[in-house]
């Protein structure tokens, strides 16, 4: 199967949300409560029943004032810094769709992910048992040959799902500049953008730090000796790791 993917176009987003609303009815999570902070955008961050969200930004420039809307969610890196950090492989690229994915039952809520991430997009369970919750590209919909439930909703097409090559090249053809080709081996989520990333809050040149490797290979052996002392010193090194 060819690497599949998102393409995000911010400019024809009409900022309707209808793609929160059939992520979280897919995935069966409930509301969390939000309060008015003076902005549409709601919720105001990802938490582990929102795994995708419209960021809601203005811009202004010598044309005048506008209104951005963009998709806020895991990008599905082609090197994904989370998977070189966690120490029990409870997270998982999937090597026919390149889709980021995660098994809750093996994941020991150590939260090493969250700080490994260039994009700062894993989240945990809240009152539970503190484990992985993010955007998972609707593996279980991919692998019976359906379209992720948001891309499937957005009725404007500024969420497209399909073969990342063809994506890639649909939005070089528009004229588009593009925003995760290349960048930490190439996105999942690919962005057709008509200004620079920064304006759309999405970071310039991201980067793995160099300590993941190290910190994940320091968490595996300590997980491999298999005791209770260990995996308690493994959350207690891996909150460490992820102090910023
Ligand atoms: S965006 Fe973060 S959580 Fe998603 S695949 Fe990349 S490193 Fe992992
Ligand atoms: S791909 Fe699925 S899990 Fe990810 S944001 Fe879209 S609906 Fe939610
Ligand atoms: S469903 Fe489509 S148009 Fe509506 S907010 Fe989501 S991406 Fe934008």
């Amino acid at each position: 199967m060819a690497s599949k993917g998102l393409l995000i176009t911010p400019d024809i987003c009409i900022g309707c949300r209808a793609c929160q609303v059939a992520c979280k009815e897919w995935n069966q999570l409930p509301a969390s409560k939000t309060k008015n902070n003076g902005t549409h955008e709601n919720p105001p961050d990802l938490d582990a029943n929102n795994f995708n969200r419209i960021r809601f930004m203005e811009h202004a420039d010598q044309k005048g004032v506008k209104w951005l809307f963009v998709s806020h969610r895991c990008m599905h890196c082609g090197e994904p810094a989370c998977v070189q950090i966690c120490p029990v492989g409870a997270l998982i690229k999937d090597k026919d769709t390149g889709i980021v994915y995660y098994d809750k039952n093996k994941c020991i809520a150590c939260h090493a992910c969250k700080s490994a991430c260039p994009f700062d997009i894993p989240r945990y369970d809240q009152g539970g048992k503190g484990k992985i919750a993010k955007c998972h590209l609707c593996i279980d919909r991919v692998r019976a040959g359906l379209t992720p439930a948001c891309a499937k909703t957005c009725p404007t097409g500024a969420i497209r799902y399909g073969d990342r090559d063809a994506l890639l090249k649909e939005a070089k053809a528009k004229k588009y500049k593009i925003y995760g080709e290349t960048e930490l081996g190439g996105l999942g989520v690919i962005f057709a953008l008509t200004d620079s990333p920064k304006i759309y809050k999405l970071a310039e040149s991201p980067k793995i730090s160099e300590s993941v490797a190290f910190w994940g290979s320091v968490l595996r052996t300590l997980v491999g000796r298999g005791d209770s002392t260990a995996s308690t010193f493994v959350r207690y090194l891996a909150h460490k790791s992820t102090e910023k």
